[in-house]
């Protein structure tokens, strides 16, 4: 098969695959260390989706109210509802501070109070002693374009350490040899020259999956290949039943409006003209956390009280607060209101859904990055030598069934820094490669040869579209186990059309056909196994609100699910679930283990 394509090879001590805040970090640290480091994008690095976020990066830097890291610990652990691990949770929160200070001194032009320090904005779920309240101003903010200053901030970084970058190069497939990983193959979009990079580690930071969904606020890119890359390997994902939909997305757009707009003081309302939150949340209102918010609007909406002439949304209002203070912290919002929803939200309310927003699920890996799978012996904590995972693609665990807003940035450049630590301590830089299998490049160039001559009847759009409706149909924010059986069911049909797919390019060069196909077969899988974990959970937790079994069950669900799909290339697509315990210790003694409650806000 190889030798139908010419094959480039690369050798480096790292390879990062991914430019977004946590792939740049982790190179960023690579190349800090030493290291030869390769950096693999499908986009150029300032289009990531991290260029997207708006509302900010949480820390306890206390610049606008009392905090601390213990505090953040408890909300993060809440927000949870308790599947994050404590240990890899108090990791993070007490590096948080340092990073948002790294990133300050790496030039984000960080929104600024009167004194000069960083400004910081409440946010869903984020609260003043241990959870008692009031909200906390804990999210640092660049005014609603935090995401944007990041991002350029850590590549103008990045290119001052000696890291080799690769762009628009799209990562097909590791190369696994004996349980450990190797290297991986790419595809040149540009040229269509295929690359093969031996390397001591492989960092996967491709982000999260949520074009899976018909409607979401991610990125058109956000396709989840790195977990799908890890799932032809044969290693399990984890959580994937947990999917964030975030409270306010357009109606119609997806597009976001960030938490942080009701951080300033936004409200939602319904066809009533009633503030609902203050039923469901009667303490943190319209701040409670995002499970909980789009949960009560999705009740709102299902009894009746939607808004519009098919009562199938929210208003969310923002027109009360000074437009001095719109123009200068929330400018970003103004527009896409204007552009995506034709309303000036200086006069209007602004119409919003729950959307699609982010996956709680991912790669497993421990707070080292490194990531784990079930090993021969029995011990879910086995880690697969020379594979690490960081940031969305990534489930550390710190978000658990429910991320609170603000806490992925942190999550990104905390983790993309303890990655970077840790291939310091394992790799001697420059140390010798093994020469590489025969067949290290089978898998990826089998897959692009089969579907680069793909003439099936079913354009891979077409697929795609029934893929995300039969998500959004049946893993919304409210589940059943008949809905979710069905679910499966549709999966498993539209799993099996795949073999009947079509694509009309046949070249290698800017083939967009292909790589979207490429991508879906990556998206379809994670899919999957997203179905049928949230099917197999019978309980309700976090983002996962199962309307049969409808209250949190610790006794028998405290635990991470993990999940293999079996059975590449037409064979079904059959799925294994297991198990592996939460973390109920933290990292020191400094901090306490926070006990299971019920969580009301
Ligand atoms: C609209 C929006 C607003 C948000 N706002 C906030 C916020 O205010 N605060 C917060 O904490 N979180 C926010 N989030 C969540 C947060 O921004 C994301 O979870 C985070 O940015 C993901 O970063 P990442 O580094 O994991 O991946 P991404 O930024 O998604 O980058 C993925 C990278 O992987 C590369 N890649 C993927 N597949 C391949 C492949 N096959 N080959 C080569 N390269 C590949 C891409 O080119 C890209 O460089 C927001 C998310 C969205 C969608």
């Amino acid at each position: 098969m190889s030798s139908a394509y010419k094959i480039i090879d690369h050798t480096y001590d790292t390879i990062v695959v991914g430019a977004g805040g946590s792939g740049l970090r982790a190179t960023m640290g690579s190349a800090q260390a030493g290291l030869r480091t390769a950096c693999i994008t499908k986009v150029f690095p300032t289009r990531s989706h991290t260029v997207a976020a708006q509302g900010g990066i949480a820390a306890s830097l206390q610049n606008n109210t009392p905090d601390h890291w213990t505090w953040h610990m408890y909300d993060t652990v809440k927000g949870s509802d308790w599947l994050g691990d404590q240990d890899a949770i108090e990791y993070m929160v007490r590096e948080a501070p340092a990073a948002v200070y790294e990133l300050e001194h790496a030039g984000v032009p960080f929104s600024r109070n009167a004194d000069g320090t960083i400004y910081q904005r409440p946010f869903g779920g984020h609260m003043q002693n241990m959870g008692e309240g009031p909200p906390v101003q804990r999210t640092c903010a660049a005014a609603d374009r935090t995401g944007h200053a990041m991002l350029h901030a850590l590549y103008q970084q990045s290119l001052k350490y000696d890291a080799d970058f690769f762009i628009e190069y799209f990562a097909i497939d590791l190369i696994m040899e004996n349980g450990v990983c190797r290297g991986v193959i790419a595809l040149c979009l540009d040229d269509g020259s295929i690359h093969r990079f031996r390397g001591h580690a492989v960092v996967l930071a491709t982000g999260g999956y949520g074009r899976c969904y018909f409607t979401a606020t991610s990125a058109h890119t956000c396709t989840g290949d790195g977990g799908g890359m890890v799932l032809r390997a044969g290693l399990p994902l984890q959580d994937m039943e947990f999917v964030q939909f975030h409270p306010t997305g357009i109606y119609g757009a997806g597009v976001l409006i960030t938490e942080g707009a009701r951080g300033e003081g936004g409200y939602l309302t319904n066809s009533e003209g009633e503030r609902f939150m203050e039923r469901y949340a009667p303490s943190a209102k319209d701040l409670a956390s995002r499970d909980v918010v789009s949960r009560s609007m999705a009740m709102e909406i299902r009894e009746g009280r939607g808004v519009g002439p098919h009562k199938d949304h929210i208003f969310l209002h923002l027109d009360h607060i000074d437009s001095k203070v719109l123009a200068e912290r929330l400018p970003g919002i103004t527009e896409s209101g204007k552009i995506f929803a034709g309303v000036d939200l200086t006069r209007q309310p602004l119409p919003v859904v729950p959307t699609v927003h982010y996956n709680m699920g991912g790669i497993p890996t421990n707070y080292h990055g490194e990531v784990m799978t079930l090993g021969a012996d029995g011990n879910p904590e086995t880690v697969v030598p020379g594979l690490f995972a960081v940031g969305e693609a990534a489930c550390v665990s710190v978000h658990g069934a429910n991320r609170l807003g603000s806490n992925s940035l942190i999550d990104l450049v905390v983790f993309g820094r303890a990655t970077g630590l840790r291939l310091k301590e394992l790799i001697k830089p420059g140390s010798a490669h093994a020469s590489l299998p025969k067949d290290s490049a089978d898998l990826a160039l089998s897959r692009l040869d089969h579907f680069r001559n793909a003439k099936g009847s079913l354009p891979t759009a077409k697929i795609r579209t029934e893929m995300q409706r039969a998500m959004s149909q049946h893993a919304a924010v409210f589940r059943t186990d008949e809905l979710m059986a069905e679910g499966k069911h549709k999966l498993t049909d539209i799993y099996a059309s795949m073999q009947d797919i079509g694509v009309t390019d046949r070249s290698l060069i800017w083939n967009s056909d292909l790589v979207e196909t490429l991508e879906l077969d990556n998206l379809i899988a994670q899919a999957s196994v997203t179905m049928h974990s949230a099917h197999n959970r019978k309980e309700s937790r976090g983002a996962h609100a199962h309307e049969d079994f409808p209250t949190r069950d610790d006794a028998n669900w405290m635990k991470h699910t993990v999940s293999w799909f079996d059975g590449w290339g037409g064979k079904g697509g059959s799925i294994r679930l297991d198990y592996r315990p939460v973390h109920e210790y933290t990292l020191t003694d400094d901090a306490s283990y926070i006990k299971p409650k019920a969580r009301v806000y």
